[in-house]
């Protein structure tokens, strides 16, 4: 066994030496494009990603997927107490941003930030997760097995990864989601859950002045339907509903045939979702404009990130590991979605936004703070070597 004050000492060091090293990896990942629809590209970055666990020993497990990129699990084994439940380090490898992005707008740095697609949200965390692993590799004092665990379609809602993401978490210890950290150095211990839904309706079409009683507005129904979803709202409980996108009509003078809107569905508890779901079907199902028809489908979910106890006491040896390196770090909640609430969803305690500190996800001005790589790996490090003593 380790010494594992030892160890402490040596994989602090070692970490606070792999800055260029992280950069590097960094640059490769943000210079290869990978929204998430493309498959293609999202397996490219999974494989720089397997490349480098694999020169650092460890073989990679993969879980193909026909439609989007495959997911993959990198394995640290303990000396000798594999059979404690592994300690999980997740992260997506996809992004919101299209082919071609990262030629025009490739890896940069400048006066201390890193720019380029997906460089904080989130692949500064997958560099990250693998040099902490690493350092485990090298010098040990981990408590059980590490698995860096890659998904390939969070921004999608991950409806590939999620099958694979809660498997991995009924059997595991905790997760530690490393999406980037708050620009306050901050990270989440709470999300809300959000329901993607499209609603689509059918009226009638009739020319608007000829014959106009012949027709059924789609688009009218669907008015009133957006109004009557909208009050759902319940801002006290945290259940916010936004219809986002809408849809609709063939011509200025035809009553509309057709009418679609996209509904964004946020809550905090989960039986706050069954309640405002079972509310849009019967909108749905209530017709305002008579003659009209409604269908409604769920296109993506996200569960929410709870604060149970057990993740409050595995955020409190993350806050003191971060006290102990000198970094202020507090929970916040945020009403954006992320794997994390699937994790947490089965019952696994789980952190979130641990990963190096950045801004402005989904958009040309993302930046990755460089200078936070180092001590948020550092404290994910020391964080994993102290879960024993807080019970985790
Ligand atoms: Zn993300």
């Amino acid at each position: 066994m380790a010494n594992p004050q030892y160890s402490t000492q040596q994989i602090k060091d070692w970490l606070s030496q792999q800055e260029g090293a992280m950069l590097a990896l960094l640059e490769r990942l943000v210079n290869t494009d990978s929204g998430s629809y493309d498959k293609a590209g999202v397996d490219r970055a999974g494989d720089l990603l397997k490349a480098h666990y694999s020169a650092m020993g460890l073989e990679s497990e993969t879980e193909a997927n026909a439609t989007f990129g495959e997911a993959i699990k990198a394995t640290l084994r303990h000396p000798t107490a594999n059979d404690q439940r592994p300690i999980v380090l997740m992260g997506h490898r996809d992004t919101v941003f299209p082919q071609g992005e990262a030629q025009r707008r490739p890896f940069t740095i400048k006066d201390g930030m890193a720019y380029g697609p997906g460089v904080a949200d989130m692949k500064a965390g997958l560099v990250m997760n693998a040099f902490v692993i690493e350092a485990f590799k090298r010098f040990g004092g981990h408590p059980g097995p590490l698995v860096a665990l890659i998904t390939s379609d969070e921004e999608i809602a991950s409806p590939s990864s999620r099958p694979v993401i809660e498997a991995q978490a009924r059997q595991s210890r905790c997760v530690f989601n490393s999406e980037p950290g708050r620009p306050s150095g901050n990270v989440v211990s709470g999300r809300k859950g959000g329901v993607f839904m499209q609603l689509d309706i059918t009226g009638k079409a009739a020319h608007s002045g000829g014959n106009f009683e012949a027709g059924i507005s789609a688009i009218e129904e669907l008015a009133r339907k957006t109004v009557a979803i909208h009050q759902l709202t319940d801002l006290a409980k945290g259940t916010t509903l936004n219809v986002g996108l809408v849809r609709g009509g063939q011509t200025v003078n035809t009553v509309a045939p057709w009418a679609t809107a996209e509904i964004d569905l946020r809550y905090i508890k989960p039986p706050e979702r069954d309640t405002a779901v079972a509310a849009i079907r019967r909108i749905a199902e209530t017709a305002h404009v008579k003659g009209t028809t409604a269908a409604l489908n769920i296109k993506g979910e996200f569960a929410p990130l709870e604060m149970t106890p057990e993740a409050a006491r595995l955020f409190s040896v993350y806050q003191a590991a971060s006290k102990d390196l000198g970094l202020d770090v507090k929970g916040e909640f945020s009403g954006g979605c992320a794997d994390s609430g699937f994790t947490s969803g089965v019952g696994c305690p789980t952190i979130c936004a641990v990963g190096p500190i950045g801004g402005n996800a989904h958009t040309p001005e993302e930046y990755l703070v460089v200078k936070s790589l180092v001590p948020r790996a550092q404290a994910m490090a020391l964080a994993i070597m102290r879960l024993a003593d807080a019970e985790v």
